[in-house]
Protein backbone atom coordinates (compact mmCIF):
# COMPACT_ATOMS: atom_id res chain seq x y z
CA UNK A 1 0.00 0.00 0.00
CA UNK A 2 1.58 3.34 -0.84
CA UNK A 3 0.21 5.86 1.59
CA UNK A 4 1.40 9.45 2.24
CA UNK A 5 1.25 10.99 6.23
CA UNK A 6 0.77 14.98 5.77
CA UNK A 7 1.29 16.48 9.16
CA UNK A 8 2.47 19.46 10.98
CA UNK A 9 4.97 17.91 13.44
CA UNK A 10 7.74 14.84 13.21
CA UNK A 11 9.99 13.93 15.80
CA UNK A 12 13.02 15.04 15.97
CA UNK A 13 12.72 17.80 13.59
CA UNK A 14 10.02 19.31 14.32
CA UNK A 15 8.52 18.43 17.61
CA UNK A 16 6.08 20.21 19.74
CA UNK A 17 4.34 17.13 21.06
CA UNK A 18 3.19 13.62 21.13
CA UNK A 19 1.93 14.13 17.51
CA UNK A 20 5.52 14.23 15.89
CA UNK A 21 6.37 11.03 18.01
CA UNK A 22 3.44 9.55 16.34
CA UNK A 23 3.98 10.62 12.78
CA UNK A 24 7.83 9.26 13.56
CA UNK A 25 6.83 5.92 15.31
CA UNK A 26 3.74 5.27 12.93
CA UNK A 27 5.29 6.01 9.44
CA UNK A 28 8.17 3.39 10.64
CA UNK A 29 6.27 0.80 11.13
CA UNK A 30 4.33 1.51 8.47
CA UNK A 31 7.28 1.09 6.00
CA UNK A 32 8.54 -2.00 7.90
CA UNK A 33 5.61 -3.89 7.26
CA UNK A 34 6.15 -3.25 3.57
CA UNK A 35 4.31 -0.20 2.55
CA UNK A 36 5.71 2.40 0.66
CA UNK A 37 5.23 5.77 3.32
CA UNK A 38 5.85 9.06 2.44
CA UNK A 39 5.57 12.55 4.76
CA UNK A 40 4.92 15.73 3.55
CA UNK A 41 5.74 18.88 6.56
CA UNK A 42 6.10 22.42 6.10
CA UNK A 43 9.71 23.48 5.61
CA UNK A 44 9.78 25.81 8.73
CA UNK A 45 12.81 27.65 9.29
CA UNK A 46 13.01 26.21 12.79
CA UNK A 47 13.37 23.05 12.97
CA UNK A 48 16.39 20.59 13.14
CA UNK A 49 17.88 20.84 10.57
CA UNK A 50 20.89 18.38 11.16
CA UNK A 51 17.83 15.76 11.49
CA UNK A 52 17.26 16.00 7.90
CA UNK A 53 19.71 13.70 5.60
CA UNK A 54 20.23 15.14 1.87
CA UNK A 55 17.74 17.54 1.84
CA UNK A 56 17.61 18.74 -1.85
CA UNK A 57 14.67 20.87 -3.98
CA UNK A 58 13.07 17.47 -5.66
CA UNK A 59 9.63 19.88 -7.43
CA UNK A 60 10.78 23.01 -8.45
CA UNK A 61 7.93 24.77 -9.75
CA UNK A 62 4.67 24.00 -7.66
CA UNK A 63 2.09 26.78 -8.23
CA UNK A 64 -0.61 26.45 -5.54
CA UNK A 65 -4.03 28.27 -5.89
CA UNK A 66 -4.21 30.67 -3.53
CA UNK A 67 -6.85 33.80 -3.55
CA UNK A 68 -7.55 33.42 -6.69
CA UNK A 69 -4.44 33.80 -7.77
CA UNK A 70 -1.37 31.37 -7.16
CA UNK A 71 1.67 31.21 -4.31
CA UNK A 72 4.64 29.41 -5.97
CA UNK A 73 6.60 26.91 -4.06
CA UNK A 74 9.54 24.68 -3.85
CA UNK A 75 9.20 20.96 -2.61
CA UNK A 76 12.50 19.38 -0.99
CA UNK A 77 12.96 16.18 -0.21
CA UNK A 78 15.22 14.41 2.51
CA UNK A 79 15.55 11.63 5.16
CA UNK A 80 14.82 11.77 8.44
CA UNK A 81 16.19 8.65 10.11
CA UNK A 82 15.66 6.62 7.40
CA UNK A 83 12.25 8.41 6.48
CA UNK A 84 11.31 10.00 2.95
CA UNK A 85 9.94 13.28 3.47
CA UNK A 86 8.70 16.02 1.07
CA UNK A 87 8.60 19.67 2.69
CA UNK A 88 6.52 22.43 1.63
CA UNK A 89 8.44 25.58 1.07
CA UNK A 90 6.39 28.79 -0.26
CA UNK A 91 8.18 31.24 -1.80
CA UNK A 92 5.53 34.71 -0.51
CA UNK A 93 5.65 37.55 1.26
CA UNK A 94 3.11 35.88 4.05
CA UNK A 95 6.13 34.13 4.57
CA UNK A 96 3.79 31.00 6.55
CA UNK A 97 6.99 29.26 7.62
CA UNK A 98 9.34 31.58 8.03
CA UNK A 99 7.93 32.32 11.69
CA UNK A 100 10.84 30.90 14.06
CA UNK A 101 7.58 28.85 15.39
CA UNK A 102 5.67 25.84 15.06
CA UNK A 103 1.98 27.79 16.23
CA UNK A 104 0.74 30.59 17.83
CA UNK A 105 0.55 32.87 15.16
CA UNK A 106 -2.38 35.29 14.23
CA UNK A 107 -2.95 33.44 10.95
CA UNK A 108 -2.76 30.02 11.98
CA UNK A 109 -5.70 28.46 10.35
CA UNK A 110 -4.58 30.66 6.98
CA UNK A 111 -0.90 28.99 7.16
CA UNK A 112 -2.41 25.27 7.65
CA UNK A 113 -5.00 25.13 4.62
CA UNK A 114 -2.13 26.87 2.55
CA UNK A 115 0.04 23.90 3.81
CA UNK A 116 -2.76 21.10 3.38
CA UNK A 117 -3.96 22.50 -0.01
CA UNK A 118 0.19 22.55 -1.07
CA UNK A 119 0.34 19.10 -0.18
CA UNK A 120 -2.79 18.07 -2.58
CA UNK A 121 -1.54 20.30 -5.24
CA UNK A 122 2.01 18.39 -4.73
CA UNK A 123 0.69 15.02 -4.89
CA UNK A 124 -1.81 16.46 -7.98
CA UNK A 125 0.85 17.85 -10.04
CA UNK A 126 3.99 15.52 -9.16
CA UNK A 127 1.43 12.11 -10.12
CA UNK A 128 1.65 10.69 -6.91
CA UNK A 129 -1.70 8.64 -6.21
CA UNK A 130 -1.68 7.73 -2.65
CA UNK A 131 -4.07 4.75 -1.52
CA UNK A 132 -4.42 6.52 1.84
CA UNK A 133 -3.38 10.06 2.95
CA UNK A 134 -3.55 9.95 6.45
CA UNK A 135 -4.21 13.59 8.00
CA UNK A 136 -3.39 14.41 11.69
CA UNK A 137 -5.11 16.87 13.89
CA UNK A 138 -7.36 20.45 13.14
CA UNK A 139 -3.78 21.57 11.43
CA UNK A 140 -4.93 19.05 8.29
CA UNK A 141 -8.43 19.08 8.67
CA UNK A 142 -9.21 20.69 5.52
CA UNK A 143 -7.33 18.79 3.75
CA UNK A 144 -10.33 15.45 3.51
CA UNK A 145 -12.49 18.11 2.75
CA UNK A 146 -10.54 19.90 -0.21
CA UNK A 147 -9.54 16.21 -1.53
CA UNK A 148 -13.12 15.13 -1.93
CA UNK A 149 -14.93 18.83 -2.35
CA UNK A 150 -11.80 19.65 -4.98
CA UNK A 151 -9.56 17.10 -6.19
CA UNK A 152 -11.88 14.02 -7.05
CA UNK A 153 -13.09 16.27 -10.13
CA UNK A 154 -9.23 16.09 -11.21
CA UNK A 155 -7.35 12.83 -11.36
CA UNK A 156 -7.34 12.31 -7.49
CA UNK A 157 -10.57 10.18 -7.43
CA UNK A 158 -9.16 7.41 -6.05
CA UNK A 159 -7.16 8.86 -2.77
CA UNK A 160 -8.86 7.96 0.70
CA UNK A 161 -8.28 9.85 3.55
CA UNK A 162 -8.09 8.65 7.45
CA UNK A 163 -7.94 11.67 9.85
CA UNK A 164 -6.16 11.18 13.35
CA UNK A 165 -7.28 13.47 16.34
CA UNK A 166 -4.48 13.54 18.72
CA UNK A 167 -6.22 16.33 20.65
CA UNK A 168 -9.53 17.54 20.62
CA UNK A 169 -9.26 21.04 22.42
CA UNK A 170 -7.64 22.45 18.83
CA UNK A 171 -10.08 22.76 16.18
CA UNK A 172 -9.24 25.59 13.97
CA UNK A 173 -11.86 28.19 13.65
CA UNK A 174 -12.22 30.01 11.09
CA UNK A 175 -14.32 32.00 8.32
CA UNK A 176 -14.99 33.23 5.12
CA UNK A 177 -11.33 34.04 4.42
CA UNK A 178 -10.28 30.78 4.18
CA UNK A 179 -12.61 29.68 2.03
CA UNK A 180 -12.26 32.23 -0.38
CA UNK A 181 -8.47 31.59 0.09
CA UNK A 182 -8.25 27.95 -0.28
CA UNK A 183 -10.87 28.27 -3.55
CA UNK A 184 -13.46 26.36 -1.65
CA UNK A 185 -15.71 29.30 -1.89
CA UNK A 186 -19.04 28.37 -1.45
CA UNK A 187 -20.20 29.49 1.67
CA UNK A 188 -23.91 28.37 1.63
CA UNK A 189 -22.49 24.90 0.84
CA UNK A 190 -20.23 24.97 3.78
CA UNK A 191 -21.62 26.76 6.85
CA UNK A 192 -23.99 23.47 7.11
CA UNK A 193 -24.39 21.65 10.05
CA UNK A 194 -23.67 18.58 8.64
CA UNK A 195 -20.54 19.80 6.67
CA UNK A 196 -18.79 22.69 8.40
CA UNK A 197 -20.67 24.73 10.66
CA UNK A 198 -18.94 25.15 13.96
CA UNK A 199 -21.63 23.52 16.64
CA UNK A 200 -21.29 26.27 19.12
CA UNK A 201 -20.30 29.20 16.76
CA UNK A 202 -22.84 29.43 14.27
CA UNK A 203 -21.11 32.23 12.26
CA UNK A 204 -17.50 30.49 12.21
CA UNK A 205 -16.46 27.03 10.31
CA UNK A 206 -14.45 24.27 11.67
CA UNK A 207 -11.41 22.58 10.54
CA UNK A 208 -11.65 19.67 12.43
CA UNK A 209 -15.52 18.76 12.33
CA UNK A 210 -14.54 18.90 8.53
CA UNK A 211 -11.83 16.68 8.74
CA UNK A 212 -13.98 14.10 10.77
CA UNK A 213 -17.46 14.85 8.10
CA UNK A 214 -15.17 14.33 4.99
CA UNK A 215 -12.77 11.59 5.83
CA UNK A 216 -12.92 7.95 5.10
CA UNK A 217 -12.53 6.82 8.35
CA UNK A 218 -11.24 9.27 11.84
CA UNK A 219 -9.43 7.95 14.63
CA UNK A 220 -8.15 9.57 18.26
CA UNK A 221 -5.33 7.89 19.31
CA UNK A 222 -6.96 5.57 22.44
CA UNK A 223 -9.66 3.29 23.10
CA UNK A 224 -10.73 5.44 26.05
CA UNK A 225 -10.56 8.56 24.56
CA UNK A 226 -12.67 7.64 21.99
CA UNK A 227 -15.38 6.95 24.28
CA UNK A 228 -14.79 10.19 26.18
CA UNK A 229 -14.56 12.47 22.74
CA UNK A 230 -18.29 10.43 21.80
CA UNK A 231 -19.69 11.08 26.14
CA UNK A 232 -18.54 13.43 27.58
CA UNK A 233 -17.10 16.83 27.48
CA UNK A 234 -14.28 16.09 26.36
CA UNK A 235 -15.06 16.25 22.45
CA UNK A 236 -15.13 19.72 23.08
CA UNK A 237 -17.99 20.23 21.37
CA UNK A 238 -17.74 17.90 18.62
CA UNK A 239 -19.65 15.13 20.38
CA UNK A 240 -22.57 15.11 18.18
CA UNK A 241 -20.28 15.15 14.87
CA UNK A 242 -18.77 11.76 16.22
CA UNK A 243 -22.21 10.58 17.13
CA UNK A 244 -23.40 11.09 13.44
CA UNK A 245 -20.37 9.43 12.44
CA UNK A 246 -19.22 6.66 15.00
CA UNK A 247 -19.20 3.99 11.78
CA UNK A 248 -16.31 5.58 11.17
CA UNK A 249 -14.66 6.34 14.02
CA UNK A 250 -12.77 4.31 16.77
CA UNK A 251 -9.47 5.11 19.08
CA UNK A 252 -6.65 3.16 18.49
CA UNK A 253 -4.13 3.30 21.49
CA UNK A 254 -0.18 5.17 20.81
CA UNK A 255 2.69 3.11 20.68
CA UNK A 256 6.28 4.18 20.71
CA UNK A 257 9.49 3.80 18.62
CA UNK A 258 11.53 1.69 20.52
CA UNK A 259 14.33 2.59 18.63
CA UNK A 260 14.00 5.68 20.14
CA UNK A 261 13.09 5.39 23.39
CA UNK A 262 14.85 2.25 24.60
CA UNK A 263 17.39 2.14 27.66
CA UNK A 264 19.27 -0.56 26.20
CA UNK A 265 20.47 1.30 23.05
CA UNK A 266 19.62 4.88 23.90
CA UNK A 267 22.51 6.99 22.98
CA UNK A 268 21.94 10.02 25.26
CA UNK A 269 22.11 8.05 28.21
CA UNK A 270 25.02 7.97 30.74
CA UNK A 271 24.75 3.90 31.07
CA UNK A 272 22.67 1.92 29.41
CA UNK A 273 20.13 -0.98 31.10
CA UNK A 274 18.01 -3.59 30.63
CA UNK A 275 15.39 -5.27 33.32
CA UNK A 276 18.47 -7.37 33.74
CA UNK A 277 21.06 -4.46 34.34
CA UNK A 278 18.55 -2.32 36.17
CA UNK A 279 21.35 -1.09 38.88
CA UNK A 280 22.86 0.64 35.79
CA UNK A 281 20.30 2.97 36.02
CA UNK A 282 21.65 4.89 38.88
CA UNK A 283 24.35 5.49 36.73
CA UNK A 284 22.08 7.60 34.79
CA UNK A 285 20.18 9.04 38.06
CA UNK A 286 23.72 10.40 39.51
CA UNK A 287 24.50 11.71 35.83
CA UNK A 288 21.07 13.55 36.26
CA UNK A 289 22.10 15.23 39.36
CA UNK A 290 25.60 16.13 38.24
CA UNK A 291 24.08 17.83 35.22
CA UNK A 292 21.35 19.83 36.89
CA UNK A 293 23.75 20.40 40.32
CA UNK A 294 21.34 17.96 42.45
CA UNK A 295 22.45 16.65 45.33
CA UNK A 296 23.55 12.98 45.63
CA UNK A 297 21.99 10.78 48.36
CA UNK A 298 19.08 8.03 48.70
CA UNK A 299 16.01 10.47 47.66
CA UNK A 300 13.80 9.39 44.55
CA UNK A 301 13.59 11.53 41.83
CA UNK A 302 10.35 12.55 40.75
CA UNK A 303 10.02 14.26 37.07
CA UNK A 304 7.79 16.27 35.52
CA UNK A 305 8.21 16.29 31.30
CA UNK A 306 5.68 17.92 29.10
CA UNK A 307 3.97 21.22 27.67
CA UNK A 308 3.20 23.63 30.65
CA UNK A 309 -0.30 23.67 29.33
CA UNK A 310 -3.62 23.84 31.66
CA UNK A 311 -4.77 20.08 30.50
CA UNK A 312 -1.58 18.93 32.20
CA UNK A 313 -3.32 19.74 35.37
CA UNK A 314 -0.65 22.54 36.00
CA UNK A 315 -1.92 22.82 39.60
CA UNK A 316 -1.45 19.78 40.78
CA UNK A 317 1.87 19.67 39.16
CA UNK A 318 2.58 22.68 41.15
CA UNK A 319 1.78 21.23 44.01
CA UNK A 320 3.34 18.33 43.82
CA UNK A 321 7.06 19.75 43.72
CA UNK A 322 6.02 21.34 46.88
CA UNK A 323 5.08 18.09 48.19
CA UNK A 324 7.47 16.02 47.19
CA UNK A 325 10.33 18.67 48.31
CA UNK A 326 8.68 17.84 51.90
CA UNK A 327 8.53 14.50 51.80
CA UNK A 328 12.11 13.71 51.06
CA UNK A 329 12.05 13.34 47.62
CA UNK A 330 13.94 16.06 44.65
CA UNK A 331 11.95 17.03 41.90
CA UNK A 332 13.15 17.96 38.25
CA UNK A 333 10.32 19.64 35.58
CA UNK A 334 11.29 20.06 32.22
CA UNK A 335 8.84 22.06 30.24
CA UNK A 336 7.82 25.17 28.18
CA UNK A 337 4.65 27.15 28.52
CA UNK A 338 3.32 29.06 25.33
CA UNK A 339 1.43 30.70 27.33
CA UNK A 340 3.19 33.95 28.90
CA UNK A 341 1.15 34.29 32.95
CA UNK A 342 1.82 30.36 32.73
CA UNK A 343 5.66 30.90 31.85
CA UNK A 344 6.22 33.09 34.20
CA UNK A 345 4.58 31.84 37.03
CA UNK A 346 6.88 28.82 36.45
CA UNK A 347 9.77 31.22 36.02
CA UNK A 348 9.16 32.78 39.48
CA UNK A 349 9.04 29.23 40.85
CA UNK A 350 12.45 28.60 39.33
CA UNK A 351 13.71 31.64 41.28
CA UNK A 352 12.36 30.98 44.42
CA UNK A 353 13.70 27.31 44.36
CA UNK A 354 17.15 28.24 42.41
CA UNK A 355 19.27 27.58 45.88
CA UNK A 356 17.33 24.58 46.50
CA UNK A 357 19.41 21.19 45.89
CA UNK A 358 16.60 18.84 45.33
CA UNK A 359 14.65 20.54 42.78
CA UNK A 360 15.67 21.74 39.50
CA UNK A 361 12.96 23.65 36.78
CA UNK A 362 14.40 23.46 33.04
CA UNK A 363 11.89 26.05 31.00
CA UNK A 364 13.00 24.74 27.83
CA UNK A 365 12.50 22.42 25.00
CA UNK A 366 15.14 20.16 25.13
CA UNK A 367 14.80 16.32 23.53
CA UNK A 368 18.43 15.24 24.58
CA UNK A 369 17.56 16.31 28.29
CA UNK A 370 14.11 14.51 28.14
CA UNK A 371 16.15 11.03 27.43
CA UNK A 372 18.54 11.55 30.87
CA UNK A 373 15.86 12.36 32.93
CA UNK A 374 13.52 9.44 31.95
CA UNK A 375 16.81 7.52 32.73
CA UNK A 376 17.69 9.20 35.80
CA UNK A 377 14.45 9.79 37.42
CA UNK A 378 12.57 7.09 39.42
CA UNK A 379 8.91 8.75 38.80
CA UNK A 380 7.44 11.03 36.57
CA UNK A 381 4.07 12.18 37.42
CA UNK A 382 1.34 13.19 34.85
CA UNK A 383 -2.20 14.47 36.51
CA UNK A 384 -3.44 15.64 33.27
CA UNK A 385 -6.91 16.88 33.32
CA UNK A 386 -7.59 15.11 30.26
CA UNK A 387 -5.14 13.24 28.07
CA UNK A 388 -6.25 11.32 24.89
CA UNK A 389 -3.09 8.96 25.08
CA UNK A 390 -0.39 10.27 26.51
CA UNK A 391 3.45 8.94 25.94
CA UNK A 392 5.33 10.13 28.75
CA UNK A 393 4.03 7.52 31.15
CA UNK A 394 4.85 5.16 28.01
CA UNK A 395 7.88 6.13 27.58
CA UNK A 396 8.70 6.45 31.45
CA UNK A 397 7.66 2.82 31.73
CA UNK A 398 10.11 1.76 29.26
CA UNK A 399 12.41 3.43 31.28
CA UNK A 400 11.74 1.54 34.76
CA UNK A 401 10.62 5.00 35.74
CA UNK A 402 7.63 4.57 37.90
CA UNK A 403 3.92 6.45 36.36
CA UNK A 404 2.14 8.29 38.97
CA UNK A 405 -0.80 9.47 36.98
CA UNK A 406 -4.80 10.73 36.64
CA UNK A 407 -6.77 8.22 35.51
CA UNK A 408 -8.21 9.55 32.14
CA UNK A 409 -7.87 9.02 28.20
CA UNK A 410 -4.85 7.13 27.49
CA UNK A 411 -3.33 7.18 31.19
CA UNK A 412 -5.96 4.77 32.52
CA UNK A 413 -5.45 2.61 29.44
CA UNK A 414 -1.64 2.28 29.92
CA UNK A 415 -1.13 2.50 33.70
CA UNK A 416 -2.41 -0.06 36.81
CA UNK A 417 -2.11 0.82 40.13
CA UNK A 418 -0.09 -1.36 42.39
CA UNK A 419 -2.51 -1.41 45.25
CA UNK A 420 -5.68 -1.13 43.72
CA UNK A 421 -5.92 -2.46 40.30
CA UNK A 422 -7.43 -5.32 39.42
CA UNK A 423 -4.99 -6.97 37.26
CA UNK A 424 -2.35 -9.69 38.58
CA UNK A 425 0.30 -8.30 40.69
CA UNK A 426 3.13 -8.13 37.83
CA UNK A 427 1.01 -6.32 35.38
CA UNK A 428 0.65 -3.85 37.72
CA UNK A 429 2.95 -0.98 36.78
CA UNK A 430 2.59 2.70 38.43
CA UNK A 431 0.09 4.52 40.68
CA UNK A 432 -3.46 5.86 39.38
CA UNK A 433 -5.42 8.26 40.95
CA UNK A 434 -9.20 9.66 40.16
CA UNK A 435 -9.86 12.96 41.49
CA UNK A 436 -8.61 16.02 40.20
CA UNK A 437 -7.24 17.52 43.52
CA UNK A 438 -4.56 17.79 45.60
CA UNK A 439 -5.61 15.23 48.09
CA UNK A 440 -5.42 12.36 45.53
CA UNK A 441 -2.01 13.74 44.39
CA UNK A 442 -0.70 13.44 47.99
CA UNK A 443 -1.67 10.43 48.99
CA UNK A 444 -0.87 9.06 45.63
CA UNK A 445 2.92 10.46 45.72
CA UNK A 446 2.53 9.75 49.61
CA UNK A 447 1.86 6.05 48.51
CA UNK A 448 4.92 5.61 45.60
CA UNK A 449 7.19 7.63 47.97
CA UNK A 450 6.59 5.01 51.06
CA UNK A 451 6.83 2.02 48.73
CA UNK A 452 10.73 3.49 47.24
CA UNK A 453 11.63 3.92 50.89
CA UNK A 454 10.23 1.07 52.78
CA UNK A 455 9.85 -1.57 50.47
CA UNK A 456 12.65 -1.14 47.77
CA UNK A 457 12.69 -4.83 46.59
CA UNK A 458 8.33 -4.14 45.68
CA UNK A 459 9.08 -1.28 43.99
CA UNK A 460 12.11 -2.15 41.73
CA UNK A 461 10.13 -4.98 41.35
CA UNK A 462 7.62 -2.32 40.13
CA UNK A 463 10.01 -0.95 37.62
CA UNK A 464 10.39 -4.01 36.12
CA UNK A 465 6.88 -4.55 35.33
CA UNK A 466 6.97 -1.14 33.83
CA UNK A 467 9.80 -2.41 31.51
CA UNK A 468 8.28 -5.52 30.81
CA UNK A 469 5.38 -4.11 28.95
CA UNK A 470 4.83 -3.60 25.41
CA UNK A 471 3.56 -0.39 24.00
CA UNK A 472 5.63 -0.86 20.69
CA UNK A 473 4.28 0.36 17.28
CA UNK A 474 3.14 -3.37 16.35
CA UNK A 475 -0.24 -3.67 17.98
CA UNK A 476 -1.03 0.02 16.74
CA UNK A 477 0.58 -0.40 13.30
CA UNK A 478 -1.70 -3.75 12.42
CA UNK A 479 -4.82 -1.69 13.66
CA UNK A 480 -3.94 1.46 10.93
CA UNK A 481 -3.08 -1.81 8.71
CA UNK A 482 -6.67 -2.76 8.65
CA UNK A 483 -8.25 0.32 8.89
CA UNK A 484 -6.34 1.85 5.32
CA UNK A 485 -7.22 -1.73 3.96
CA UNK A 486 -10.83 -1.18 4.68
CA UNK A 487 -10.98 2.13 3.17
CA UNK A 488 -8.40 2.05 0.28
CA UNK A 489 -10.29 1.78 -3.15
CA UNK A 490 -10.14 -1.57 -4.50
P1 LIG B 1 1.20 16.17 24.27
O1 LIG B 1 1.10 15.57 22.91
O2 LIG B 1 -0.10 16.57 24.86
O3 LIG B 1 2.21 17.27 24.34
P2 LIG B 1 2.33 13.57 25.04
O4 LIG B 1 2.56 12.98 26.39
O5 LIG B 1 1.48 12.80 24.09
O6 LIG B 1 1.76 15.04 25.28
O7 LIG B 1 3.73 13.79 24.30
C1 LIG B 1 4.71 14.64 24.81
C2 LIG B 1 6.02 14.39 24.08
O8 LIG B 1 6.77 15.60 24.05
C3 LIG B 1 6.90 13.37 24.79
O9 LIG B 1 7.75 12.75 23.85
C4 LIG B 1 7.73 14.27 25.74
O10 LIG B 1 8.93 13.65 26.13
C5 LIG B 1 7.97 15.46 24.83
N1 LIG B 1 8.19 16.75 25.50
C6 LIG B 1 7.25 17.58 26.02
N2 LIG B 1 7.81 18.69 26.52
C7 LIG B 1 9.15 18.57 26.31
C8 LIG B 1 10.28 19.41 26.60
N3 LIG B 1 10.15 20.60 27.20
N4 LIG B 1 11.50 18.97 26.23
C9 LIG B 1 11.65 17.76 25.61
N5 LIG B 1 10.62 16.95 25.31
C10 LIG B 1 9.39 17.34 25.65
Amino acid sequence: MYIVQVASELAPLAKVGGLADVVCGLSWELSIRGNEVEVILPKYDCMRYDQIWGLTPSFNDLWVPWFGGGVHCTVWFGFVHGRKCFFIDPHSGDNFFNRNTFYGCNDDVLRYAFFSKAALEFLLQSGKRPDIIHCHDWQTGLLPVMLFEQYTHTDMQFQRACYTIHNFKHQGIFGHEVLHATGLGRPEHFFDHNRLKDNHNHLALNCMKGGIVYSNFVTTVSPHHAWEARFTDQGYGLNHTLHQHHQKFGGILNGIDYATWNPEIDPLLAARYSAETIQDKYINKEALRDRLWLNRGVKPIIAYIGRLDEQKGLDLVYHSIHHALSRDAQFVLLGTASNHSIHCKFQDLKHQLNDNPDCHIELSFNEELSHLIYAGADMVIVPSAFEPCGLTQIIALKYGTVPIVRSVGGLSSTVFDYNYSEKPMLSRNGYTFDNFDTYAVESTLNRTIGLYYDFPHEFRQLMINGMNCDYSWNHPGSHYVNIFNLIRHK
